[in-house]
């Protein structure tokens, strides 16, 4: 899988649940902050009013001694302690002199303000200076700091925390003492101010309401993250799952197969990449129907998958086939495995023989990216072919090198034939009557702007698969027709020259008139160019290559059978096929057992040829006994080394004069 793939998934699975977790933590601190805030200040507030309100009645309860001498004072003592009965939180008033004596006081036990406390500080209520103490066990709940009021939290949490069950009751005392300077005199209140559960009531209530509210969000962001972990696993499910096997998908192989390589580093596990795949699946699914197909893959995924042992993952790729990444001990070992797998599966159809191709890769340690591993594996099944048999193949480093070479050569063939690096090479055909020139060969040579000089057999096998050939052979013929024309022009002699027309030509119907027309561009007769066809095209589409050889021959151009005896020859075919020549194949000629084969099945096929009235070529002649033997035989051409390689047009020209 690609890094960013990879990345994607990885993301999409963080992404979507991340935010709502980030959003539920945000709004948990943002009201925390808000709500202790809220609590702190309003708490104050309450208590502070309270302190004000009993202080601004203090300073009117002093200010009741504005005119205190010996003739007011005992009716301003009365009015006082009328006034302490009546103000719940008034509890004793004193008064001393600027000497700091006693002159009177409301309550015994309060003669004057004590020199000891000394928590005093100032509270700007009025214009004149206030001292407050609060006394109640010496903890100062309100500092004055140049006239701002900062709040001691902890001695306000005490008087809170000292709350009592009875909201009736009030659940704390402050005590303060206020020290008011009156008429020269400091008029001492004794305060001693109740706080009541009431007091907070619309505090409470806007807690209850915040906490409602906070928990309307958190259960909101609950659900949310819940619910997005659950679509974010079903998501996850459907991307590592395979929709045709219903299981394991090709992404999970990837990811599995790359954590077992990555942890498998130093090697102590032998790693096998395994590519599976059933032979003729097309044909099956045409005989039985795709979804017969479908269920024979879900089937073989499912008795594969019980094969499997731990550190060892499996998925189906596409079609009919499968990746495994298996642990083996020895590579015998592992054959064996493949084997049992092949016959598990088998086992899956009863009454039907299915074949497998495998290509193995031997994973080596610190190797682990899954898919190149799999394709290794997948280019060492494709160098099996298609037979249908059981076969089993090791990758190897020729395998990748020969899958380089074809990409590099599907890449540059089309270039290569619009900037004519594609030459034409003749090669003679010599006549054993009087070994003059009889004809020649037109044999393709590339010659390529960085790769040099190749052979056809290094590119012609890669163009008959990719169908490039077409357009080769086309370009061979009307290169010919070139040549043979402009050789009449120049009034030389002609002889047939032979191109070669692969057997991928002969799946259009029309083939013979496309033959006639690049030739008739050029205006050459047909007599002298010659069309190869090889005896494998006899096993195609036969109503075809009849009808074409058909068609030539009548427009006037030799045909000729390559390679004949080289596979599978048939000499039915030589009845069933007009032809004009015959070319035995150059593997007649070569190996230890030359002199028997070469005597007894060559002039047998000569022989017939003659009586079939066909002319007869012998290729790839390398020795003068080999020219005596064919002449002997009654063959009436001979191509090959012995005579000449085959060589550029100008150089063919020269030598030959033609
Ligand atoms: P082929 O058609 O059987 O061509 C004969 C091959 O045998 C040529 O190889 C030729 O160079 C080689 N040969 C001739 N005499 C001797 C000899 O005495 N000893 C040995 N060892 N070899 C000899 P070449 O040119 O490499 O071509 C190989 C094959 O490539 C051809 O086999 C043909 O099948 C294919 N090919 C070449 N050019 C074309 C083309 O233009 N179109 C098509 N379709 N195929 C072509
Ligand atoms: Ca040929
Ligand atoms: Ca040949």
């Amino acid at each position: 899988m690609s890094k960013s793939k990879e990345e994607r998934i990885r993301k999409f699975k963080k992404k979507r649940i991340w935010p709502s977790v980030l959003g539920l933590v945000l709004i948990l601190c943002i009201f925390s902050v808000i709500m202790a805030s809220a609590l702190g200040l309003s708490g104050m507030d309450i208590v502070q009013r309270k302190l004000l309100d009993s202080s601004r009645k203090s300073v009117k309860v002093a200010e009741l001694f504005a005119d205190y001498n010996a003739e007011t004072k005992e009716k301003i003592e009365l009015t006082v302690l009328s006034h302490i009965d009546i103000l719940e939180e008034i509890e004793a008033v004193s008064v001393i002199d600027m000497d700091r004596k006693p002159v009177w006081s409301s309550n015994e036990e309060y003669p004057a303000m004590d020199e000891t406390i000394k928590m005093e500080f100032l509270l700007g209520i009025t214009e004149e200076e206030i001292r407050v103490i609060v006394a109640e066990n010496k903890e100062q709940v309100f500092t004055i700091d140049e006239g701002e009021i900062i709040v001691n939290e902890e001695a306000l949490g005490n008087i809170f925390s000292i709350a009592e069950s009875n909201a009736a009751a009030p659940f704390t005392q402050l005590k303060l003492w206020l020290v008011i300077p009156v008429n020269g005199l400091e008029v001492l209140v004794l305060n001693n101010v109740p706080v009541y559960y009431q007091d907070f009531l619309m505090m409470g209530i806007c807690i209850i309401l915040c906490g409602l509210l906070i928990s309307i969000f958190v259960l909101y962001y609950l659900i949310s993250i819940i619910s997005m972990v659950s679509s974010v696993r079903r998501t996850t499910k459907i991307i590592y799952t395979d929709m045709v096997t219903g299981g394991d998908n090709w992404l999970l192989l990837i990811r599995k197969g790359t954590n077992l390589l990555k942890k498998n580093k130093r090697g102590h596990r032998r790693y096998a990449m395994v590519h599976l795949e059933m032979r003729k699946y097309r044909s099956f699914c045409t005989c039985f129907g795709v979804n017969k197909g479908q269920e024979l893959i879900e089937k073989f995924y499912a008795a594969l998958k019980k094969e499997m042992k731990r550190n060892e993952v499996m998925a189906h790729q596409e079609n009919a086939e499968f990746g495994l990444l298996l642990v083996y001990a020895e590579k015998a070992q592992l054959e064996e495995r493949i084997q049992r797998l092949e016959k598990v599966l088998n086992e899956v159809l009863p009454g039907m023989k299915v074949y497998f191709g495998v290509g193995i890769y031997l994973v080596q340690p610190g190797e682990h990216d899954v898919e190149q591993l799999y394709n290794n594996a997948m280019i060492a099944c494709e160098m099996l072919g298609e037979e249908a048999e059981n076969r089993t193949a090791f990758f190897d480093v020729e395998m990748n090198n020969q899958k380089l070479w074809e990409r590099k050569v599907e890449d540059d063939m089309d270039r290569g034939l619009a900037n004519r690096e594609f030459q034409v090479y003749l090669q003679p055909k010599i006549s054993t009557s009087e070994e003059v020139l009889g004809g020649a060969e037109a044999l393709v040579r590339w010659i390529h702007p960085t790769e040099g000089f190749i052979p056809p057999n290094r590119f012609i096998p890669i163009f008959e698969k990719n169908g490039f050939i077409l357009k080769l052979d086309d370009y061979m013929l009307e290169e010919i027709a070139k040549v043979q024309a402009a050789w009449i022009a120049e009034g030389r002699s002609l002889v047939p020259i032979s191109v070669n027309v692969s057997r991928a030509h002969f799946t259009r119907e029309d083939l013979a008139e496309h033959i006639c027309a690049i030739v008739d561009k050029y205006q050459v007769p047909h007599s002298v160019i010659e069309l190869e066809l090889t005896e494998s095209a006899f096993f195609d589409d036969k109503k075809v290559l009849l009808n074409t050889v058909k068609k030539l021959r009548m427009a006037g151009f030799p045909v000729s059978m390559d390679d004949f005896g080289a596979g599978y020859s048939s000499l039915n075919s030589l009845k069933e096929l007009q032809i004009d020549v015959l070319k035995i194949d150059a593997d007649f000629f070569r190996g230890a057992d030359v002199e028997e084969k070469g005597l007894l099945i060559v002039s047998e096929i000569i022989d017939l040829a003659k009586k079939l009235n066909m002319k007869i070529v012998a290729e790839g002649i390398e020795s003068r006994e080999q020219v005596e033997f064919l002449t002997e035989q009654g063959c009436d051409l001979i191509q090959g080394y012995f005579y000449a390689k085959p060589m550029p047009v100008a150089e063919f020209a020269r030598k030959y004069n033609v």
